[in-house]
């Protein structure tokens, strides 16, 4: 084993990234230290650079990135498993989600709320912790990562590739979650406000979790294709359809029955596509607002009887926990054969062009990006 590995380091928001050698660490029982094979570029991570995020869960200096699939080069004392009991061994490879170690159990929203996904000591890969101390590689944008003893790792079946999971990155989890607050029934209609990589793969989990009907609105154009490509019955595209009433009669239309989608996703991170989202809910139906991840200000002309009167449930879906990472795993395990997330990967960067990355990211220039730190 080497004794040093290079990282991709954000030093300040909007600073170019820094590359930096760091030593390989010793694992400590419990840890595992894994080779990077492949590490997204999140939409998260842009707003993190951009400083929307704010600075209260960063250190800098950091390694970011939290969509990864590492090899498994060393295992501490004691870990012989992965988190469903499969036996784990050096040359595996693995995902984990981006809570660092165990949820605390010990706060509130963990032992009474059982919301660990909102556990108050909650600390992340590729945000938390400083990469100037050791074990330095606390993030996915490096060559290697030290995942701490507990935290929740699965081994990737043989045939899924990398890239696939890292492709469908943050959203599969995050739908995954979103969908088991839905509660989507067979025969269900479908709307999914948004067609950004939340809302496509929001698609996709409506239809396989048994929506009849799946509606997306959203844009550009070719987006809006890729929906339809991934099993998208109807599609209302933004630039064209301007008018929120004209969209509002166009989902009652398309959906089952005529009064509107028994489940609309918002996965826009726009705010007034709240007041129209819960327009499109029929009566008695479900709203689960997943796109408002940063705070992009209030809605203007919301109508709170509009809750009352049609009788809706409004939920919101926060990250998730690991269940949601490993049935993403299985998830695409089992769907990839048809969907070849991987072909999504539209940009490879080394390390040195992070920056590049990101600038593409933010300007809406790739399908998806990763970096990859042998390049
Ligand atoms: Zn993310
Ligand atoms: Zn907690």
């Amino acid at each position: 084993m080497p004794d040093k590995g290079k990282a991709a380091v954000m030093v300040g928001f909007k600073r170019p990234f820094e590359v930096r050698e760091y030593p390989i660490p010793k694992v400590e029982p419990g840890a595992i230290l894994v080779k990077m094979l492949s590490a997204g570029v999140c939409g998260t991570d842009v707003h993190t650079w951009l400083g929307h995020t704010g600075g209260k869960v960063l250190s800098f200096p950091v390694i970011l990135g939290h969509e990864n699939v590492g090899e498994v080069i060393a295992l501490g004392e004691g870990v012989e498993r992965d988190w469903t009991g499969e036996p784990l061994s050096i040359g595996d490879r693995i995902t984990w989600p981006t809570t660092i170690g165990r949820y605390c159990y010990r706060c509130y929203n963990c032992v009474v709320a059982g919301i660990p996904n909102k556990c108050l000591n909650r600390r992340t890969y590729g945000a938390a912790l400083s990469c100037d101390k050791p074990p330095h590689f606390t993030g996915g944008w490096a060559q290697y990562c030290y995942l701490f003893p507990e935290t929740a790792v699965f081994k990737l079946p043989k045939d899924l590739p990398a890239d696939a999971l890292v492709a469908a990155g943050c959203a599969a989890p995050t739908m995954i979650h979103a969908s088991e607050r839905a509660g989507i029934r067979e025969g269900d209609t479908v709307a999914v406000q948004g067609s950004g990589a939340v809302g496509l793969f929001g698609a996709i989990i409506a239809k396989e979790s048994g929506a009849d009907k799946v509606i997306v609105i959203g844009g550009p154009r070719e987006r809006l294709e890729l929906a339809r490509k991934w099993g998208a019955d109807h599609t209302i595209d933004i630039s064209e359809v301007r008018d929120p009433e004209e969209r509002i009669r166009l989902v009652k239309e398309y959906s089952i029955g005529g009064q509107g989608a028994d489940v609309v996703f918002e996965c826009s991170g726009v705010p007034n596509a709240f007041a129209e989202g819960v327009r499109m809910v029929r009566d008695g139906g479900t709203y689960v607002v997943v796109g408002q991840f940063m705070d992009a200000g209030p809605v203007e002309g919301f109508h709170p009887f509009w809750v009352t009167f049609k009788h809706i449930t409004i939920k919101g879906s926060y990250s998730w926990e690991p269940r949601h990472t490993w049935r993403a795993v299985r998830f695409m395990a089992k769907a990839n054969s048809k969907y070849r997330f991987e072909d999504l990967v539209s940009h490879r960067f080394p390390l040195e062009e992070t920056t590049k990355a990101v600038e593409m990211v933010r300007d809406w220039k790739v399908v998806k990006a990763v970096l990859d730190p042998w390049k």
